[in-house]
Parts: structure tokens; sequence; C-alpha cells
């Protein structure tokens, strides 16, 4: 383990914070001759990256997490199951670039799996869903058998559904302390230090950051469209092809909600999650594709530089 500072050149050449080192990044470090530091020069690549925006209204960047692979969305099943929030998460995992796993935690407290399942299944068409108990371990093996060679997992969801007892069972000590004690404003506590990278007994990683568990909306919004391709199907019948499915004539949609053939719920859902987007693509753009080619370009001409061995 090396502790590492990034190389001021790549400060310089950075065109915002989403360019620096974040967790869950593949790194080229030059290594420091007393073999405990090193200096990070280049960031390889990202196969998806979770992004937010930094509290208080600035049209600035924070990279939460990087190269995530799955994303677990997990509810407890203590409460009512919550499918608008299952389509947020959803939504949320795609537009990070990470493949969604619904996860209904705490099944030791739930009556009616069945109708959790039913419910999780409607929010999270076509998505896996895997049904455990933090408290029993039971179908926990499930989950674990998913982080293996070099996957990479994150947890995702609201405090108190378990994301912190479920790591715990990664490990046979106690990783964090999870404690009964609820903050005030009903928040849970636990001990983790900040932005984690787990090694996982079974040869996965997990990311676990306070900043996952907090994920706002940041992106283009394809992912709306993902999530709710049922919706995005029916809407190919509409007379106009640009049609927001409001108050047009002929709207193929509106005529489902009509016939009940589309459920009224997951319709507002949809309808408020594209809303947040539009109203994100008109504040902030920075992370368009194009934005993304550039940061690409910018990478590149940092490694060849540093290839010719330039300072
Ligand atoms: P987090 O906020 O998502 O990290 O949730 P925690 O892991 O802190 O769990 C919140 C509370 O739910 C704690 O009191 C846990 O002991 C409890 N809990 C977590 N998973 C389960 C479960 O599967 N069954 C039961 N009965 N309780 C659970
Ligand atoms: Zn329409």
């Amino acid at each position: 383990m090396l502790a590492c500072s990034v190389a001021g050149r790549m400060k310089h050449l950075a065109g915002g914070a989403e360019d620096l080192p974040a967790i869950g990044d593949w790194v080229c470090l030059e290594p420091g001759r007393d073999g405990k530091t090193g200096r990070i020069v280049d960031i390889l690549p990202r196969k998806s990256r979770f992004i937010r925006k930094v509290a208080g209204g600035k049209t600035q960047a924070q990279v939460l997490a990087t190269n995530v692979d799955i994303a677990f969305l997990v509810s407890g099943l203590d409460g009512e199951l919550n499918p608008a929030r299952i389509e947020r998460y959803l939504v949320l995992a795609r537009e990070g670039g990470a493949k969604p796993i619904v996860v209904l935690n705490k099944t030791d407290l739930c009556g009616d799996i069945e109708e959790a399942y039913r419910l999780a299944s409607e929010a999270a068409p076509g998505i896996r869903l895997l049904a455990m108990s933090a408290k029993t371990r039971d179908g926990f093996a499930e989950l674990e058998g998913l982080l293996k060679d070099g996957v990479t997992g994150a947890l995702l969801g609201s405090s108190g559904v378990g994301k912190s007892s479920i790591v715990n069972l990664f490990f046979e000590s106690e990783r964090m302390k999870v404690t009964d004690t609820r903050d005030a404003d009903g928040k849970g506590r636990h001990t983790t230090k900040h932005r984690e990278l787990l090694l996982l007994p079974s040869g996965g990683m997990l990311i676990d950051t306070p900043g996952m568990r907090e994920l706002g909306l940041w992106g283009e919004g394809t992912a709306v469209q993902e999530a709710f391709d049922d919706i995005e199907e029916i809407g190919t019948r509409c007379r106009f092809r640009d049609c927001h499915h409001n108050t047009e004539p002929g709207c193929a949609v509106l005529a489902a909600l009509e016939d009940g053939s589309l459920d009224a719920a997951r319709y507002e859902s949809y309808q408020k999650l594209q809303r947040e987007f539009e109203h994100l693509k008109g504040k902030y753009d920075v992370f368009s594709r194009l934005e993304a080619k550039r940061a690409a370009k910018r990478l590149s001409a940092i490694q060849k530089r540093w290839q010719k061995g330039e300072e």
C-alpha cells in the first residue's frame, strides 16, 4: 500500500475535479524511492462513473466512484417497499454505467415476500432480484457469489436499509460498527471511514462511500428511457414523434393510461424523472459525451508527454 499524491502536471491539466483520481480508478503511478509513497501520473479510462453535483448549487461535479460493475440497489422489507425509489436508483445505476441488481434485504421481517417481489419486479422489469437477510445471512451467498474475481460492486440505497450490515457479512470480523443509535434526523450512524474500496475475501471489491449513499441525479438522462422502455415502446405509437405524452392528441401513452394498461404511478415517476433530467440538462451540461471525449484526449496528451519523459 502506497500513500500517493497527484502529480503536479496532472492537477494542472485537469479540467475539473472529475479529471482527478477518484475511488475505483486504476492509475499509473511512479513509486517513490522510500517504498511508501507514490505519485499518480495518469488515470486509465473509466468503465463507469458515478457523479454528483457539489452541494451548494454550484455547477461543479464530484466523482463519487468509478469502474463499478454492479450497483446493488438495496431496499429494506421492514416497511413498505417504495417502487418509486427503486426506479430512481435504477436510473442512477444505469446513468453511472453499472449493471443494476435489486436487493430486497430484511426478509426475516417480511410477511409477504411474494408481494415484495411482485412490486420490485414491476418497478424494475427485467432486472435481477435478490432477496436476503443480513441478520440471518439467508440469501447472502447469492450476492457474495456475484462479487468475485475483480468484479466491483457498490451498495446504493436509503439510510437504514442494511447496507453496512451487508458489508459486515463479507468479513469475519465486524468491518464497520453498525449501531442501533439513530440521529435526530433518522439517519443511521456508522463508523465507516470516508471513501472506501473494500477488498473482499471473495475476490471482488466493494465501493462503500457516504456519497454513493445519497446519489443525486446527474447525467444525460438516457437511462430514464432505458429504465422505462415499456413506456418508450408504447410511445412509438404516438402520432407525433417528439410527443411528450402530456396533452398531445393521438398520444398512445395517454391512451394506455386511460385504458389501464399502463400504471399511473409508473407513468408519474417516468414523467418526474424526465423533468428532473431536463432541468439538469439546462443547468449543467458539463458531462456531455463531447466533454468525455475531450477529457480522453487530454488524458492521452498527458500520456504522450509522459512517455516522452517531459516534466
Ligand atoms: P444502512 O444505513 O443502510 O447502512 O443500514 P444498517 O446496516 O445500519 O442497518 C440499519 C438497521 O437495520 C440496523 O439496526 C441493522 O441491525 C438492521 N438490519 C440490517 N439488515 C437487517 C436484516 O436483514 N434483518 C433485520 N431484522 N435487521 C436488519
Ligand atoms: Zn405520447
